[in-house]
């Protein structure tokens, strides 16, 4: 399942309000707030993301 990297929310892709690609991998996000929040200032939400996950997606 991804998680919303704002809210680290586990989302079903089929409930995604919204998506967005990101260096390559597509992220999804439970609202379109949270995907306002993310564009606003993505480096600061994928650095919170442990290696593992960046690997695994
Ligand atoms: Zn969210």
């Amino acid at each position: 399942m991804p998680i919303d990297p704002v809210c680290k929310m586990e989302i079903s892709i089929a409930d995604a309000a919204a998506s967005h690609d990101y260096q390559s991998e597509t992220l999804y996000f439970c609202s379109l707030d949270c995907q306002r929040k993310f564009e606003r200032d993505p480096g600061s939400y994928m650095d919170d993301m442990s290696d593992e996950e960046r690997v695994a997606s």
